[in-house]
């Protein structure tokens, strides 16, 4: 146990990004964990059967193995390499390995686990033409293979002159991050010319990092992943409203299509332009009360109504009764501090922002998307994630807002509108873009209708949306949907 991760008092989240970054080397393995201490997390590796033949998760388990201490210490990109007589900050070099100052031989690793700034740190690719994203995951596997060969398998090439000893031990790692690269099915990155870096969006691969199966790792961080912005809003990670998230992703994680969890495009996109949103909210007092009445908390209640209205099963009136207490709850946490008046304004910025993501407005439709919802849009739009999950994000918090100022002025149906239009809302829930039809479909299929589409006219659009999407690809899709009441054929009349 002699891997361990050094703690930022002041910057907890360091930590975090250097864990996940170690958690998709080993592919999500649960056999990996920490142990907190005060100044330090100690990574410890109980390697799963399973993982024996990821060379990924073998090279972490032979540091995590070797009787030498390495720490890795997780920096912001603007901060100063922590050594001595160093004034080079981290994202100059993207990550750094060397050995130890003081006390037992060691290795440190410096990482910049902010992507340059949220810029995105680019290496050319094997063609030298393009440029390929290099991500925390790479970037850290990069220096634990430093780690490897010059400490513990202690075969680095040793050459008397160091520029070509430094040029030689660089090929002998790039030839592990491409095995990595090729193994992720990602494009490789040059072999030899560790030179040239730049920033901003690749010219090759997008900025697509495929994330190893989350849903069944017990990563003791992971639901700040989908916390970030609500923790800077309201400013407390114990918050009753941050346990509703955590629970809706534990319901929800297990639903797949196509073995890919259908929270996917929403989760992947929240991971590159939640920390900017994030970082946005936790310095502007204002932003931070827009955004816990008009995000936070509309997103907490409309998952209580969701999970009121799927509860019910199909019974109207208990979905009605679901959504109406959930409307209170919403009214009595913002009581005194909105009207309804704002209540529609933010609710027409947020379809503001959600046309402005889905491209169906020009970017002019920025200017309604104030505030807040202006903020996720030029966030999600700068970090390059994907926008059909963020889109669909704040369609429904238009909508949630919409009910909200109704049922704020006594309108007696507003539970009931909002009700129906949740049910059309989830059958409109983008698809994951790497999603294929597999064995597993119908299984599939069957867990989507008893969880999510219990009114067969949501069920009917949801099919025809999986139909546009994979008919070219698999011709049997059709009757499948049939069986599982994906589509809808002529109505059955039964006899009396
Ligand atoms: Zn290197």
């Amino acid at each position: 146990m002699t891997l361990e991760i050094a703690k930022d008092p002041t910057a907890s989240y360091k930590a975090k990004n250097v864990f996940s970054a170690l958690v998709e080397i080993a592919r999500c393995d649960p056999g990996l964990t920490t142990q907190e201490f005060d100044f330090s997390f100690e990574v410890h590796y109980q390697q799963g059967n399973n993982w024996r033949t990821v060379a990924s998760a073998n090279r972490l388990k032979a540091v995590v193995d070797s009787p030498m201490l390495t720490t890795i210490i997780g920096l912001h990109s603007d901060q100063i390499i922590p050594r001595p007589g160093s004034n080079t900050r981290i994202i100059e070099e993207g990550g750094l390995t060397a050995p130890k100052f003081t006390g037992d031989p060691g290795a440190d690793i410096f990482v910049d686990v902010d992507d340059a700034n949220d810029t995105h740190r680019l290496l050319p690719d094997d063609t030298h033409n393009f440029l390929v994203w290099e991500p925390l995951p790479l970037l850290l596997f990069h220096e634990l293979s430093h780690v490897f060969h010059t400490f513990i398998a202690k075969d680095a090439p040793q050459l008397a002159d160091p520029q070509l000893e430094q040029f030689e031990k660089e090929k002998q790692v790039r030839a592990d991050d491409n095995a990595f690269r090729d193994a992720l099915q990602l494009p490789r990155e040059h072999p030899t010319d560790y030179v040239k870096v730049e920033y901003g969006m690749p010219t090759r691969g997008g900025l697509k990092f495929p994330n190893c199966t989350w849903s069944t790792y017990g990563n003791p961080w992971e639901h700040c992943k989908l916390c970030s912005i609500a923790t800077a809003a309201l400013g407390s990670p114990i918050n009753r409203q941050i346990a509703t998230f955590r629970t809706a992703k534990r319901n929800f994680q297990r639903l797949t299509l196509g073995s890919v969890p259908i929270l996917a495009p929403m989760l992947d996109s929240y991971r590159l332009f939640g920390p900017k949103v994030a970082r946005a909210v936790s310095q502007d007092e204002q932003l931070r009360s827009a955004t816990v009445h008009y995000g936070v908390q509309p997103a907490v209640h409309l998952i209580r109504s969701v999970e009121g209205y799927l509860d019910a099963a199909a019974d109207t009136g208990r979905a009605v009764a679901a959504v109406d207490a959930a409307l209170a709850g919403y009214e009595a946490e913002v009581a005194g501090a909105v009207t309804a008046t704002h209540l529609r304004a933010a609710a027409d910025a947020a379809l503001a922002g959600s046309r402005a993501l889905a491209g169906q407005r020009s970017a002019a439709a920025l200017d309604t998307a104030a505030g807040l919802f202006g903020h996720v849009v030029t966030s999600v739009r700068a970090s390059g994630a994907d926008p059909d999950g963020p889109a669909w994000v704040l369609a429904g918090i238009c909508m949630f807002l919409r009910a909200a100022a109704q049922w704020s002025t006594g309108r007696p149906d507003a539970a009931a509108q909002l009700t129906a239009a949740i049910g059309a809302w989830l059958a409109t829930v983008p698809l994951p873009p790497d999603a294929l039809p597999t064995d597993g479909l119908r299984h599939e299929l069957d867990a989507l209708r008893e969880r999510v589409f219990p009114e067969s006219s949501n069920r009917a659009v949801f099919g025809q949306r999986l139909r546009a999407h994979w008919r070219a690809v698999d011709p049997s899709l059709d009757r499948l949907l049939e069986q599982a009441h994906f589509l809808e054929r002529s109505v059955v009349c039964q006899g009396t």
